[in-house]
């Protein structure tokens, strides 16, 4: 199997330009839509089906001083991906190099990526029922380029390449800048975080100020629907156990996604 390719976002050196936010917007063809004033020069409050890369804006008072935070917020392609597990039409699937892509056509806007993904990254167009977010520019690197919004950050906040490369990278640069930012954190990068995700972060600041998740997981009603009921369910289609057993673990799926919806689920800065 290909070596994994990933992204590493510095914030320590992130000047909030967006000029990812407008290569991502234009590689990708997405469409121009109304901002809303929402924080600072934040464009919108958060991603959308046609606006897959979005800089967050943080002002905070330290010391008598004010002071920025950028978030790049986007999909963070999961090794373990809940939203791959939740989708009934196998949508979803990783590329060679650990990517998660949507296939357009199997994709029915049904939104149960969106209710299980534990950042709140997938956003349904209902207009055309299909979901949208970011797909690390996929057809780019299979032309050998970088993703576009790395191509574009000249402070070289968005580095992207061979995981092993950036892990050493990030580790390096996280003893650099500790002396300035106490806080400083990798996030993303351990195995036990959803098997360690193919877009990780080095962040100023613990991940509770960008409202991350510190303990994302994949819910096991998941992992057993994909991996054991679903193959059963298609392998003995009349069967009435079958049946039984899927129909039961539909609607368990079910209630336990809007559940999900009620209990206030941490999504990303
Ligand atoms: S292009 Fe780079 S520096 Fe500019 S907002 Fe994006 S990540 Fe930050
Ligand atoms: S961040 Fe969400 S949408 Fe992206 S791969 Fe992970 S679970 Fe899927
Ligand atoms: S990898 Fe591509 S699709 Fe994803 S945020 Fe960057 S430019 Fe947009």
């Amino acid at each position: 199997m290909a070596e994994k390719l990933s992204m590493f976002v510095d914030l320590t050196l992130c000047v909030g330009c967006r000029g990812c936010q407008t290569a991502c917007k234009s590689w990708n063809q997405l469409p121009g839509e109304k901002t809303v004033y929402y924080s600072g020069l934040q464009s919108m409050p958060d991603t959308t089906p046609h606006t897959y890369n979005l800089i967050k804006f943080k002002e905070v008072e330290e010391n008598g001083q004010v002071q920025w935070f950028f978030f790049k917020r986007q999909c963070m392609h999961c090794t373990e991906a809940a939203c791959i597990k939740a989708c009934p039409e196998n949508a979803l699937s990783h590329t060679e190099t650990g990517a998660v892509v949507r296939d357009y056509d199997k994709c029915i806007g049904c939104g149960y990526c969106a209710k299980y993904c534990p950042f709140g990254i997938p956003k349904v167009d209902e207009g055309v029922q299909k979901m949208g977010k970011c797909t690390l520019c996929f057809d780019r690197v299979a032309e050998g380029l970088t993703p576009a919004c790395s191509k574009t950050c000249s402070p070289g906040a968005v580095q992207f390449g061979e995981r092993s490369q950036l892990v050493s990278k990030a580790k390096a640069r996280l003893e650099e800048v500790k002396q300035l930012y106490p806080e400083a954190n990798l996030y993303g990068l351990d195995e036990q975080f959803l098997g360690g995700t193919n877009v990780f972060y080095l962040l100023p600041k613990a991940p509770e100020f960008y409202d991350l998740p510190k303990q994302p997981s994949v819910p096991a009603i998941l992992t057993t629907w994909k991996d054991v009921i679903q193959p059963i369910g298609k392998a003995l289609p009349l069967a009435a156990l079958g049946a039984v057993a899927v129909s039961a673990f539909l609607t368990r799926i079910r209630e336990n996604s809007h559940s999900v919806d009620k209990g206030g689920k941490s999504h990303g800065a």
